[in-house]
């Protein structure tokens, strides 16, 4: 298949130096609905193995570390946001030849990978999307324009709009798993639950929507099934589910510092205050919102479901 070149929507990003529109944060949780693996960014791992009797020192293959911030397991923050942001950039689609979102890590692609080569399942997932030439990412240094999830994200030149904590969880521990093809990795079983905050400022409502809908979130507070971390485009490795996970909104508070959440003149929350009863119906006002302010640029895709029929 051909790439298809289309137009990236760029503009001024919205201003940084004081607060306007929506300021506050999101509590959410991640809860494991196979196992997960996330990484520390390191590819190999290897254990020093001392010979008492020759008294050498030899290096053996070690299991692959999931992430850790001091002593705890974590899911770092920096993945969480990687997470969402890659969810929307692939949800974004043309319309009339232009798209709200490059692709920030730029991959250029020629053509259709086949069955069974790298990247396959990635691009039949998001074929919609990923068949699209959106040409270099944005960057902000030299004052460029950006598109709109550069503006609410950030890229060269450019802060982010949202902060993304640490996700931890209770009493978590990781187990051991040997893989097909050698492979060594620790990950935490299904039912997993992990727990942390995104940090908003200066956002629209549709926007403060789409970091919903990057979260997998439409009609409720828990969102459906969503693929992250090692190995999510397999349906089974030794027997095993991997990267399946669904986000839970726990909490929204807004600012001192916010405009109030409005929508069509109803004031939904005021400043200063935090929400944890009526989310289902402000979590769906607020994607519903998103999904008007986009509609016909913007595709939900159930990727879980795809993914397993690929197989
Ligand atoms: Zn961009």
């Amino acid at each position: 298949m051909q790439a298809q070149k289309v137009e990236v929507i760029r503009q001024n990003p919205s201003d940084r130096s004081s607060y306007e529109g929506l300021v506050g944060s999101i509590t959410a949780s991640i809860t494991t609905l196979s196992y997960l693996h996330v990484g520390s960014g390191q590819q190999i791992a290897f254990k020093v193995i001392e010979d008492k009797v020759s008294g050498k020192t030899r290096f053996e293959e070690d299991y692959l570390p999931f992430a850790s911030i001091g002593r705890f397991i974590a899911i770092p923050g920096s993945s969480v946001k990687g997470n969402i942001r890659s969810r929307l950039e692939l949800s974004f689609k043309s319309k009339d030849g232009k798209v709200r979102s490059c692709f920030i890590r730029g991959s250029r692609l020629y053509g259709a990978p086949q069955v069974g080569k790298h990247g396959w399942r990635h691009y039949r997932i998001w074929e919609h999307a990923v068949k699209e030439e959106r040409g270099m990412p944005c960057d902000h240094t030299a004052g460029a324009p950006v598109c709109l999830i550069c503006n609410i994200f950030g890229t060269a030149g450019l802060k982010s709009l949202v902060g993304f904590s640490n996700f931890f969880g209770e009493d978590v521990t990781g187990e051991p798993q040997n893989l097909e093809y050698e492979m060594k990795l620790i990950a935490v079983p299904p039912n997993t639950s992990f727990k942390g905050s995104i940090s908003f400022r200066n956002l629209k409502p549709e926007e403060l929507g789409l970091i919903l809908l990057g979260m997998g979130i439409t009609d409720s507070k828990v969102g459906r099934p969503v693929l992250f971390g090692r190995l999510k485009y397999r349906s089974q490795v030794s027997g095993r589910t991997f990267g399946r996970i669904k986000y839970e909104v726990l909490e929204i508070r807004l600012s001192k510092f916010s405009q109030p959440l409005q929508m069509k003149g109803r004031i939904l929350m005021e400043p200063g205050s935090y929400e944890k009863e009526r989310l289902d119906e402000i979590v769906k006002t607020l994607t519903n919102h998103a999904l008007h302010t986009y509609e016909g640029e913007f595709q939900i895709v159930k990727e879980v479901d795809v993914v397993e029929k690929l197989q």
